[in-house]
């Protein structure tokens, strides 16, 4: 199949030569004529598979093969999701596909001022992504009107569930017209998701891709039995390797990520952090530079591990392992994208050795362990020299971090750990936005369950989350 088989309006098709697509991805082959026919549609499927052409480029047809008045405050097609990075790449991507259309896109989350928002919103827009708690922000405003919405689409549901978004999707879905096509993306078919789409879908095409799992195949990975303390120094040898041109290094705390931006650039590595806790400029700028090039290193939390299309990461350094082993997929899955190959190294100390037989089970594959480098001891002991001599690269005095905490939320003096939400991280899970966490995608209930969950991995690759357990490591 080609794109021209697919009989999208022309103005797409000039679009998506310009792109330079010219085969439809599995997801766009499976999504794209049953939308384009008016289905409802329930897709199992991630970033990185082509999914945001799969649900933009038949609304886009439509709009094109139906053009209307814009009415003030309305918008026809609506895409929830649950990040800002990904709403405004969702939102983007949209315009890219439409810019020989007469196309209006706003895109609206939490975090900016809400006035330019209202503007943008006035004069009534053709398309209208949106995080979901500021959505309704500005519906309570006024500043929006949902009534004359004919295109729904839920992306990353899973993850918008397991954000805590599920009062505002039934809100916001309760606002919209019943005669409407609506598609709901998600990575898993966990039973809230299942129940979501029997409440909001009608009759839906159920089109699904596994990506995870070549994504997996194709990324070289391996694992670094290190200490805890040391691994700051194996992170900075790694990151100086020749052949690292660009790297996401994944903590799990926003406090965790922060520190390793400090004491990278004690030792003259230029990283920048984004996590919840960083504000939109902050988070903005970061990624432009590391999408540009310009930033090499970047340190993120989870927020950044799904949704954002980063195409050129050659590594992807795990430096603390995530507790959800399907959340490991995700992160590696910022490498090895666009059929590039990509490297990804997993720092792990002895307290996190359950969660790498956790992520092993789940990708069912053995990481193959890399010995430490032969000069370890030596550089252990200029990263201490080099930590000590420089005060930057240090903790904040408790005070200060007191005080930081108080203002994002969390109890001073009390370690934001221990604030337990719906992915087991601090006190905001949203980046911002979020609203009271909700139930969890999978059912389970909140927080970190303890001990090992009942049920097996079941016989999926990836991406399954009732099977897998969150548990915390002895002694964090
Ligand atoms: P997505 O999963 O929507 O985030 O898309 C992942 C990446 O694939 C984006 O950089 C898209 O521009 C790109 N892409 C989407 N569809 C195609 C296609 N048919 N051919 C080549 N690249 C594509």
């Amino acid at each position: 199949m080609n794109f021209s088989d697919l009989a999208l309006a022309e103005p797409l098709a000039r679009a998506i030569a310009d792109k330079g697509y010219t085969t439809p991805s599995p997801i766009q082959q499976a999504a794209i004529p049953p939308a384009l026919a008016g289905h409802d549609v329930l897709g199992l499927a991630q970033t990185g598979t082509g999914k945001t052409a799969a649900f933009a480029l038949p609304m886009l047809h439509r709009l094109a093969a139906d053009p209307k008045h814009r009415l003030k405050l309305h918008t026809r097609a609506l895409v929830l999701a649950p990040t800002r990075e990904l709403a405004s790449q969702i939102a983007a991507s949209f315009q890219a596909y439409g810019r020989y259309m007469k196309l209006s896109v706003a895109v609206v989350f939490g975090g900016v001022p809400i006035g330019r928002q209202e503007r943008a919103l006035a004069p009534g827009v053709d398309v209208l992504v949106a995080t979901p708690g500021r959505l309704i922000d500005l519906v309570m405003k006024g500043a929006c009107d949902l009534g004359k919405v004919e295109m729904l689409v839920l992306d990353e549901c899973d993850q918008m569930l397991d954000l805590g978004f599920i009062h505002d999707l039934k809100r916001i879905t309760g606002l919209l017209p019943k005669q409407r096509q609506s598609m709901l993306f998600s990575a898993t078919l966990a039973p809230a998701i299942e129940q979501l789409s029997e409440r909001y879908l009608k009759n839906p095409i159920k089109v699904a891709v596994q990506p995870a799992a070549t994504t997996v195949e194709k990324v070289v990975q391996s694992v670094v039995h290190v200490s805890q303390p040391e691994k700051l120094a194996l992170l900075a040898h790694l990151l100086e390797g020749e052949d690292v041109a660009s790297s996401i290094v994944f903590t799990r705390t926003k406090h965790g990520a922060d520190r390793v931006v400090r004491q990278l650039a004690a030792h003259g590595l230029v990283a920048e952090a984004i996590h919840g806790n960083r504000s939109q400029p902050q988070r903005t700028r970061a990624l432009d530079g590391f999408r540009s090039g310009a930033l090499k290193i970047l340190v993120a939390t989870d927020i950044a591990a799904r949704g954002l299309d980063i195409p050129a990461v050659s590594h992807v350094f795990n430096f603390e392992l995530p507790n959800v082993p399907e959340q490991y997929v995700h992160r590696i899955g910022r490498t090895a994208r666009a059929g590039r190959a990509g490297i990804a190294i997993a720092l792990c100390a002895p307290d996190e050795r359950p969660f790498l037989k956790d992520i092993e089970r789940t990708i069912r594959m053995t990481l193959t362990q890399a010995p430490l480098p032969p000069n370890f001891r030596d550089l252990v002991g200029k990263t201490a020299k080099v930590i000590k001599s420089n005060p930057v690269a240090a903790d904040p005095p408790r005070e200060e971090r007191d005080f930081n905490r108080s203002r994002n939320g969390a109890r001073p003096g009390r370690d934001p750990r221990a604030v337990v939400h719906a992915d087991g991280r601090g006190p905001r899970r949203d980046g911002g936005e979020g609203r009271p966490a909700g139930p969890r995608s999978d059912g389970r209930p909140q927080g970190r369950p303890q001990g090992r969950p009942g049920g097996g991995f079941g016989g999926q690759r990836t991406g399954q989350r009732d099977g897998g357990g969150r548990r915390s490591p002895a002694g964090r």
